[in-house]
């Protein structure tokens, strides 16, 4: 349609989201699906953060806020950075936004001119490079192999950087592979970055609770205090506390740079929602005793999954170090056909044909930059997760 501006035609509606909805809408019909889809924790948000939020709506907590987020939780944002990642920052530098995307594009929208690169490696979360596209800028994707884990390498770093990259967008634990850069491996690619001043890091570390088998979670301005003056360190309540419709996201760098996110900000949402906000506050000061209790229900549900897909005919799938994804590869399966005929062609086909046989919903990871792999989100039940991997052992089997 004419009317829709050219910008847009350059971007995929979230394949993510997408899939989630996908799976509500056959479950609506009465279909028997399991989703594996939606990236959200099955757990609810912990009642000293819904009983902050009560409270806080009879305080009459309801009218608009400084536009870049409440000063009692720009505090809670700056002790945790301490407390949790040793990085020492003022309440200016912080910022608040309605979740995690808008973070991603404030900060695009306030730093990209046309032409400008942002270096994203693949598999990369979906969003991040239609973002880039939507701020005017160019993604660049740089993919990491399944030999390697998932993981970037320092050369490929180094080759994918030009004059005008203006960012990396950084993600440990990996949305979609769960794959996690140890401090060794984080400090060969800051090393890289440390040689190019023009290159600034927006690391999303939204998973950085959710990591498995005494894996020690780093982030790259702690690896690197060199880089402190040009990374903007992003986190989230989502994934930690449970909270993803709360929709609140945080992040916290250089002053220029937050002042202009917060320019951005007031004039398209203004502020997050008021009671979320205080919401937030106690997840941030409050007990965080039930995360590890969490994240070891996590890793059994990881270790389940990991291991029944693996037993699974033509599927091959890492163990990852955190968040709650696998992303295994259907390399095995494609050219094979299912029992009605249909050659599976790509992983989009793959998770097609899956959906339709066994009614089990995944995403296809060709929206994630990486093929042919499908990505699995194991926040579900045990119960559910296994009846999700007997099906899609059978589906697999099934092809021929
Ligand atoms: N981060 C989640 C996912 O990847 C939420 C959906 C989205 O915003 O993409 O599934």
């Amino acid at each position: 349609m004419a009317f829709i501006s050219d910008t847009l035609s350059r971007i995929q509606p979230s394949a993510t989201i997408a899939a989630t909805q996908k799976a509500r809408d056959l479950k609506a019909q009465g279909r028997d699906v399991i989703g594996l889809g939606a990236g959200e924790p099955d757990f609810d948000t912990p009642d000293n953060i819904k009983d902050a939020a009560i409270e806080a709506i009879r305080r009459g907590e309801t009218k608009y806020t400084a536009v870049d987020g409440i000063p009692e939780l720009k505090q809670a944002i700056c002790d945790k950075f301490k407390r949790e990642n040793g990085l020492t920052y003022e309440p200016a530098q912080a910022f608040v936004a309605p979740g995690g995307k808008p973070i991603l594009f404030n900060a695009m929208i306030a730093t990209l001119n046309p032409g400008d690169e942002v270096i994203i490696p693949a598999p990369y979360w979906v969003s991040y490079p239609d973002i880039v596209a939507l701020a005017g800028g160019t993604p660049v994707p740089v993919s990491a192999t399944i030999e390697n884990n998932f993981k970037l390498t320092a050369a490929d770093l180094e080759a994918a950087i030009t004059p005008k990259t203006k960012w990396l967008i950084f993600n440990s634990p990996s949305n979609p592979s769960g794959a996690a850069y140890s401090h060794d491996e984080l400090k060969a690619l800051t090393d890289v970055l440390v040689r190019h001043s023009h290159v600034w890091v927006l690391t999303d570390d939204m998973y950085e609770h959710l990591v498995y088998d005494d894996f020690e979670f780093v982030t790259p301005a702690q690896v690197e205090p060199k880089l402190y003056d040009r990374t903007l360190t992003m986190n989230g309540v989502s994934k930690a506390y449970a909270m993803t419709g709360w929709r609140i996201g945080y992040c916290a760098g250089p002053v220029e740079l937050i002042k202009a996110m917060t320019k951005v900000q007031s004039q398209s949402t203004s502020n997050p929602t008021s009671i979320s906000q205080w919401a937030a506050v106690e997840a941030l000061n409050g007990t965080q005793d039930f995360i590890p209790e969490r994240a070891a229900v996590f890793k059994e549900r990881r270790d389940l999954v990991v291991s029944m897909l693996n037993q699974a005919t033509g599927l091959k799938c890492p163990t990852p170090e955190g968040a709650f994804y696998v992303y295994p590869s259907c390399e095995g399966l494609i050219g094979k056909k299912t029992p009605d005929g249909k050659v599976i062609e790509s992983d989009e086909d793959f998770a097609i044909a899956l959906i339709e046989a066994e009614g089990v919903s995944v995403v296809h990871g060709a929206a994630f930059g990486l093929s042919p792999f499908f990505r699995i989100s194991y926040a579900t039940s045990t119960e559910a997760l296994t009846e999700a991997c007997e099906r899609i052992q059978r589906f697999c089997g099934s092809l021929s």
